[in-house]
């Protein structure tokens, strides 16, 4: 059995024991171990702050650019490896492998045309600079600058290369040096991404660690200017936050978590139009691709009721047609879920749920012996904003619910909005103002709102993709934090500084400051 190793202080260690036992979805059977046992991450983080960070600010943000338009070059002249890989540790059909894969070559690519576009600059300016005194010649200038510390990325199970690559991406144009720590059960594809690295040699010393397994002691060594972006669940974020020495160095800790995403179909729309065909292509495509494990998946349905049957009918006919099953078979659309825990988890949820809801769609039995399949399912829950389970606990597999609603706007977004913030909401209406009550109404709840309508109903890649220019994150339970979102996402790993003084001086070290004309 292989043992996965960890990158770290530019060299590939291991742990002293064997660690966590990683299996193969769909069968079951053990294909890796990873520790951390024994590692000195004190050390690994020092090193990554100094080599790493000195590394990267001795580059432009052009320089950075073209170093991630290399690290996507790597990934995607491997794909066919990774997607393999992916396949076996996470269970992925092919297509939730490319997606995967995929987005985080393409992700690393859009951020290194970003970088390319900010040019010859190791520092960016924030707005125009101000007068600060009575005279011209004091003024003042916000700068964003690379925090000297190490970016640390805690992923979650689902997306091993996109998470290493979507965090990767910003942190590294902004001039951080990253330590990434995938989530164990499913590290092998983030393993062999960062190998593939090291061996084309495209990254700078100490730019990129690795760390593959339990995160051990890592926290106990953050310092104040390090930081943490962390994916998974709302408690281990929790955890996170509360760290003694994070709270102690006010470390930034960003968290994606637990986000009950809705989809609404306004009362314009009719059963079998465009507007209705989109919104049922984007709600099945989120209860199939990678088996609902996906942080922006739908989770709840708001439906009105004369629209109810038409909405069972038609979603049940797609998922009728998406075949769960070995994911290196052809015809798979569902592969198993990621890990033996994660099966038991969504089980206990579905459980849980037919005790308020009424299945709709799905067969929980008719699913494979071995491996960690879940069959998908459709519940109609009529409860509402009342409705009991749905609004607080997110399933993470291939299950939704029907919720009906009046149809009127103001109850729309107070049903979505008992969900306590969401990565992403997506509402599907023809009808200017109510669409437009309802995206503005639920948008506070929100990182990301996608208004589906006729004239764009065959553009979209569905709400559940992440796309490099706009934000992702979300309030309240989704977590509080963004990512990405174009030069947004690159602000987490700078800081701010107003820098006031000698407008002749200031321009000597910034360039030319505008805003001072009048
Ligand atoms: P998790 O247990 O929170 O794990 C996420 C990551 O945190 C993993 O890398 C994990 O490492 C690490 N971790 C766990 N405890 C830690 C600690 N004390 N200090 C530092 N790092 C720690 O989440 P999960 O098991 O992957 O998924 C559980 C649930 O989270 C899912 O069912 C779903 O509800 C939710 N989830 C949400 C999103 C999202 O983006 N919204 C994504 C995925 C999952 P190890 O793997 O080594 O334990």
């Amino acid at each position: 059995m292989r043992t996965l190793k960890s990158y770290l202080q530019d060299h590939w260690v291991e742990g002293k024991t064997p660690g966590a036992t990683l299996h193969d979805a769909a069968t079951g059977q053990a294909i890796a171990t990873a520790s951390t046992d024994g590692l000195d991450l004190r050390a690994a983080l020092a090193h990554a702050r100094e080599v790493g960070g000195r590394s990267l600010r001795a580059m432009t943000y052009a320089q950075r650019g073209a170093m991630l338009k290399e690290m996507s070059r790597v990934v995607h002249e491997n794909r066919d490896e990774l997607i393999e890989l992916a396949r076996q540790n996470s269970g992925n059909t092919r297509s939730d492998a490319k997606f995967d894969v995929d987005g985080c070559s393409g992700t690393l690519a859009w951020y290194g045309g970003l970088g390319a576009r900010l040019g010859d600059k190791t520092i960016l300016l924030d707005g125009n600079a101000e007068k600060t005194g009575r005279g011209p010649r004091f003024v003042g200038q916000h700068v964003f600058s690379p925090r000297r510390g190490v970016a640390i990325h805690i992923n979650a199970f689902n997306f091993p290369a996109w998470g290493l690559g979507e965090k990767g991406a910003t942190a590294l144009l902004a001039g951080m040096p990253i330590l990434c720590k995938p989530a164990t059960a499913t590290a092998v594809v983030t393993v062999r991404i960062v190998e593939l690295w090291v061996a084309a040699g495209v990254i700078p010393a100490g730019a990129v660690s690795l760390l593959t397994g339990s995160a051990g002691n890592l926290l106990d060594h953050v310092g104040p200017q390090d930081v943490i972006a962390f994916t998974g669940s709302g408690h281990t974020g929790q955890v996170i936050r509360s760290h003694p020495r994070v709270v102690e160095f006010n470390v930034p800790v960003n968290v994606e978590a637990d986000s009950l995403n809705a989809s609404v179909v306004g009362p314009d729309v009719e059963a079998g139009s465009e507007t209705f065909q989109m919104f049922v292509g984007d709600v099945a495509l989120d209860l199939t691709q990678k088996a609902g494990q996906k942080c922006t998946a739908v989770r709840r349905i708001l439906v009105p009721e004369a629209l109810a049957e038409a909405v069972r009918e038609a979603l049940s006919e797609r998922l009728a047609a998406a075949p769960i099953g070995d994911p290196d078979a052809r015809e798979t659309r569902v592969g198993p879920l990621a890990t033996a825990s994660q099966k038991r988890d969504v089980e206990l949820g579905i459980a849980k749920l037919a005790g308020t809801a009424l299945r709709i769609y799905g067969d929980p039995a008719a699913v494979p012996a071995q491996g960690y399949y879940v069959a998908p399912q459709l519940f109609l829950d009529t409860g509402g904003a009342h409705a009991p389970f749905v609004h607080d606990h997110e399933i993470f597999g291939p299950v939704a619910t029907v919720l009906l609603y009046s149809g009127s706007a103001e109850d729309a977004v107070a049903i979505v909005a008992r969900g306590g913030g969401g990565l992403v909401c997506s509402v599907y209406s023809d009808d200017k103002a109510w669409g437009g009550d309802v995206v503005l109404g639920v948008a506070p709840w929100h990182g990301r709102v996608v208004w589906g309508s006729k004239k764009i109903h065959d553009q979209s890649f569905g709400p559940g993709t992440v796309l490099p220019g706009f934000v992702h994150g979300g309030p309240g339970k989704a977590g509080g934090g963004e990512e990405l979102g174009g030069e947004r996402g690159l602000r987490f790993y700078s800081q701010r500084t107003a820098i006031q003084g000698d407008r002749a001086l200031l321009e000597k070290v910034l360039g030319q400051l505008s805003g001072l004309e009048t």
